[in-house]
């Protein structure tokens, strides 16, 4: 599995490539770099992954389904969001955005098949009502949930930051060698936060 991170305006988007699956995870913004990956891989199973409804990770989203037809997928309860500007932040960036709904709505514990991909679905509400993580073999996606050294704010709409500290403890009892690719900075391990990380610890 190749997984390539591009820094669009400061939130990572992941590339997931295989044989016979191409995903993209929040795609930040508008990037024909992004719709090119999509339509070079056309051959393939390809899906568009959202960790949460914010507009600095699903403001690509509508253009990669008119362009190339790609099927998009967010956690149930952040649907909302993507067509409220408010609930998505973005008229607090005083930023607008053209409303959608998401082709798939995942719960926590649905196993998302992608090709030769399967991800599991882990929910991880309190930076946002509906955010979830994507795990499959040793790594996770956790969205604004989990950083390095670092948790997501929880002062938006939807944020409990004691729903938060769940969340990421239940992304604790991953394996410690999980390579944690979140949607902001560097990437992490489980165990380096459960040891390292200020905000949450064991
Ligand atoms: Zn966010």
């Amino acid at each position: 599995m190749k997984i390539t991170p591009l820094n669009i305006w400061m939130t990572n988007c992941y590339l997931i490539e295989t044989e016979k699956t191409a995903i993209i995870i929040d795609p930040a913004f508008k990037r024909q770099k992004l719709v090119d990956f999509l339509k070079e891989n056309e051959h393939k199973e390809r899906l568009v992954l959202i960790t949460h409804g914010h507009f600095d990770h699903i403001g690509g989203a509508v253009n990669l389904r008119e362009e190339t037809g790609v099927k998009i997928g967010i956690g149930a309860l952040d649907n909302p969001a993507l067509s409220d500007d408010d609930l998505n932040c973005a008229a607090s960036f005083n930023r607008s955005l053209t409303p959608f709904d998401a082709d798939y709505l995942y719960n926590d514990g649905d196993i998302v098949k992608v090709g030769d991909i399967e991800l599991k679905v882990i929910a991880t509400p309190g930076h946002t009502v509906g955010g979830v993580s994507y795990t499959t073999e040793n790594l996770v996606f956790t969205g604004d949930t989990l950083f390095k050294v670092s948790v997501g704010r929880t002062d938006f709409a939807g944020g409990d930051f004691s729903v938060l500290e769940k969340s990421i403890k239940k992304l604790y009892t991953l394996p410690d060698e999980t390579v944690v690719y979140p949607g902001h900075g560097e990437s992490t391990t489980i165990g380096f936060e459960k040891q390292n990380n200020p905000f949450v610890r064991l």
